[in-house]
């Protein structure tokens, strides 16, 4: 049998990263991650393995965000008795992010249950979560850590290595040479690239070669705001707020990254006198608090900002006010505070979590802002907010929008089109085939053509669960099975 490989997910969209790769009786997976978004997002999720589990190796995650990983602990539960590879960062990070995922699916479950309960009068054909906590728990079991830059032997046939992909902490490229017969052929897996020249991460590891690349694409027709406007701006929303009008400042945040990136923005702003040093900054989120913790015990990944922003923040008699919030009283009593706090929570995309709280303490009062710093989906509280609602839903009472609302939207974990086509300009050759992936549809197939313009490469823009042939020369495309 040919060397073949599948594209399960993020196959001209941007979540559900998950490619099988197959080659005489050997099968891995390159990440297993949920889909994301809605209902269909939900019935994708509930088809996947669309393989079968058992049948699978080993895996090659290359980052702990759930759109990469999260359908690991469903793939162990369904089967799958390999082990998973990943980096140590990327380990700490999951022991807490697919508890919470499960957590979550649990809950969603329960409360479908109940409102199907509640309705019928009679509980028939209960909705099962997607996976457990304590499948979480035992998927956890799994992990193998292996270091950036270090060669490892996941198969007989297989070499691999990751390589830091400047993402999130433990985001890793990943390189693999596979005994395909007679030949070995390389392919490299992009994973998530972030943006050069952004602080706490490292810029991308550049790759000079491949036979087969896969390829991100999520900003893959955008440029970026430059960043130095985007702080000027979120110093300048900060001041007005906290000097000129005295209120607080919420942000949402996600947990993993945007937390430990505005922490060190805010952190910076001290240091260099743009913004008071007497802010008092509140991380109210349980899982920020854990991502942050393993960020610092991880420093010796950071780029050398990070690293030196650390040791002046301890050197300094403690630094700047920062307090991490842990109880649910802590958290309430956060809202006693009228003045000069800035309060980073999640979600990101103010649908859950501590967040609400706050926003709806905070939204009413003229004196008050928020600052949007993520991406915010269609149908969200945080898109609500936006694009200009004069008034949201807050736990079913309505809130008035009185607060500033500011957008920033210049910091982003993504390399933008740029940024993507200067890490392929470090290729010494030209790989037979780059696929295009993890994009929504448009901006895949511009990035594609962006690619073929720029290198005259031959690019495919796979769809989803396209199976193409890796053989000799360029890809083929077998089919849709
Ligand atoms: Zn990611």
């Amino acid at each position: 049998m040919p060397m073949r490989m599948t594209f399960h997910g993020a196959a001209r969209e941007v979540t559900g990263s998950c490619y099988l790769v197959e080659s005489a009786g050997l099968r891995f997976l390159v990440d297993c991650g949920m889909f994301q978004g809605g209902k269909a997002a939900e019935i994708k999720n509930r088809h996947m393995p669309s393989f079968d589990p058992e049948a699978i190796d080993f895996v090659l995650l290359t980052h702990a965000h759930i759109d990469h990983s999260g359908l690991i602990p469903r793939l162990v539960n369904l089967g799958f008795r390999g082990p998973v590879y990943c980096t140590s960062a990327t380990a700490d990070l999951l022991h807490v992010m697919w508890p919470d995922s499960a957590f979550i699916l649990e809950k969603e479950a329960e409360w479908r249950n109940y409102a199907k309960h509640k309705r019928r009068g009679e509980l028939k054909g209960e909705a099962a979560p997607l996976y457990t906590v304590a499948q979480a728990q035992a998927a956890l079991k799994r992990l193998e850590r292996i270091d950036y830059d270090q060669d490892f032997r996941p198969h007989a046939r297989v070499r691999a290595c990751f390589r830091d992909a400047g993402h999130i902490l433990g985001a890793a490229i990943a390189e693999v040479w596979l005994q395909d017969g007679e030949r070995t052929v390389k392919l490299v897996f992009s994973g998530d690239l972030g943006m050069p020249g952004r602080p706490l991460m490292n810029d991308p590891a550049p790759v000079e070669e491949a036979d087969y690349l896969l390829v991100e694409s999520t900003y893959g027709n955008r440029s970026h705001k430059s960043y130095e406007a985007t702080l000027h701006e979120f110093v300048g929303a900060l001041n007005e707020t906290l000097v000129h009008k005295k209120g607080n400042v919420i942000i949402p945040s996600f947990a993993v990254g945007r937390t430990q990136e505005i922490l060190f923005l805010l952190t910076e702003f001290i240091r260099e006198g743009r913004i008071p040093t007497h802010t008092a900054i509140f991380v109210d989120s349980p899982m920020a608090t854990e991502a942050t913790e393993i960020t610092l015990r991880h420093r010796a990944e950071l780029d050398v900002d990070g690293r030196e922003l650390l040791a002046w923040t301890r050197g300094n008699g403690g630094g700047p006010y920062i307090r991490f919030t842990e109880s649910v009283e802590d958290s309430m009593a956060l809202n006693k505070i009228s003045q000069g706090a800035v309060i980073i929570s999640a979600s990101g995309m103010c649908d859950a979590g501590r967040v609400k709280h706050h926003l709806k303490f905070n939204l009413p009062r003229p004196e008050c802002s928020v600052i949007i710093a993520g991406f915010q989906a269609q149908g969200t509280l945080g898109r609500k907010l936006v694009d200009g609602a004069r008034g949201v839903k807050i736990f079913k009472e309505w809130v008035p929008v009185r607060a500033g609302i500011y957008t920033l939207g210049g910091l982003s974990a993504h390399a933008d089109r740029d940024a993507l086509l200067a890490w392929l300009g470090r290729f010494k050759q030209p790989p037979r085939t780059v696929f295009v992936v993890h994009g929504e549809e448009e901006t895949a197939i511009g990035f594609a053509d962006a690619v073929r313009k720029r290198f005259d490469w031959p690019v495919e823009v796979p769809v989803a669960g396209a199976v193409y042939v890796l053989e000799g020369g360029k890809a083929r495309f077998e089919g849709i099975p």
